[in-house]
């Protein structure tokens, strides 16, 4: 059997699942939103997939470590919210029983409360650890734009197995109004495959990345969220490359979904403060999917981004993912940038 195939197969049903759970809420009017520590918002959705993946990799893999973005203390002082999520646990279980024989299920609050907290590993550069973003681009989410649920292992340091569910991303992006919903996987050294949310028993399709033979003729996929990456750096790198393109502007991971399936070709993440950490979950499962894909992942200075660090990505500054051929010149326009905001 091919290296990290189960680990592959349970992440892509825990994935699946947990969108079924992430795309009920994402239909109904209401998100119990809170509003965390640091001003970012989390919805029932994110503890409840939370829930669910953590579940499906401790049932399979019970000796592993989790690194996961959200914890449940809030819901221990709401009840109220504790009990919404817990039935929309139970109804994703009960929707999705033909996986309980692969990836378990979850039996009560209680249990489904101390599987959240089993997100807290420190990360770092020795062992098994998986890296959990249960909604990617929660802002997106509430919008009612692009998402994602995004599960990886790292092992001793290295990314080794990467799934996104992307639920609202068309099936076929030459249909865009067509069917939604997609499943992206790899494993390193063995390619990334594409299949439709809907149908676990669809065989997965390879995905490469687009061949550009000018830079010109690149277009970039950049995020909404204009404190999250700088647009007018990004608009100043298009210039200096000679791509006068139209960005592909959506949340999430499903910009790394997006350029490995050849939609677009480049994602920058500029750096907009000095002192913010990018997560280890925000970037794991789409950096390798990217790889895997034929692009090249780094930080905004071309170094490898280093998972074995802890839950951050503390040795880099920013993200930048291309397709292989032009990464180099890419980063040389981005360096350029970055060096005149610095004077
Ligand atoms: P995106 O959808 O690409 O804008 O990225 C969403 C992710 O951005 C969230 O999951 C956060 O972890 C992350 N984030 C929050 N604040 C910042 C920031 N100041 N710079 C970069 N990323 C951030
Ligand atoms: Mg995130």
């Amino acid at each position: 059997m091919a290296a990290y195939a189960t680990e592959r197969r349970i992440a892509e049903l825990a994935v699946q699942r947990a969108c079924l759970l992430t795309d009920k809420v994402y239909h109904s009017r209401v998100k119990g939103t809170v509003t965390k520590g640091d001003k970012s918002p989390v919805t029932i959705a994110d503890f409840g997939a939370q829930a669910l993946v953590i579940g499906a990799v401790h049932t399979v893999f019970p000796a592993d470590s989790i690194v996961g973005e959200e914890d449940a203390e809030v819901l221990r002082s709401e009840a109220d919210k504790r009990e919404s999520v817990w039935s929309l646990v139970q109804s994703a279980v009960d929707d999705s029983a033909v996986l309980t024989a692969d990836i378990g299920a979850v039996t009560d609050a209680e249990e489904m409360m101390a599987l959240i907290d089993l997100g807290n590993h420190a990360g770092g550069s020795v062992g098994r650890i998986w890296a959990l973003d249960p909604i990617d681009g929660t802002k997106g989410f509430l919008r009612g734009d692009q998402y994602a649920v995004c599960l990886a292992l790292i092992v001793d340091g290295s990314v080794q197995v990467g799934a996104l569910g992307c639920p609202n991303l068309p099936v076929d992006p030459a249909q865009p109004e067509g069917e939604k919903g997609i499943l992206l996987s790899a494993v390193r050294g063995q390619g990334a495959t594409i299949r439709p949310l809907s149908n676990p028993s669809a065989t997965p399709t390879p995905i490469h990345m687009r061949a550009i033979s000018a830079l010109s003729a690149a277009s970039f996929c950049e995020g909404v969220e204009a404190g999250h990456s700088s647009h007018g750096q990004q608009a100043a790198i298009a210039e200096a490359l000679g791509i006068t393109n139209k960005s592909v502007q959506m949340d999430s991971q499903a910009k790394y979904a997006t350029i490995a399936r050849g939609v677009a070709d480049i994602y920058l993440r500029l750096p907009t403060s000095a002192t913010y950490q990018e997560k280890i979950w925000d970037h794991a499962a789409g950096s390798l999917i990217v790889e895997e894909a034929g692009g090249t992942v780094s930080d905004a200075h071309g170094n490898a981004l280093n998972f074995g660090v802890g839950r951050t990505l503390r040795e880099n500054k920013g993200v930048v993912a291309a397709t292989r051929n032009i990464h180099a010149e890419v980063i040389a326009a981005v360096k350029a940038e970055l060096a005149k905001a610095q004077l």
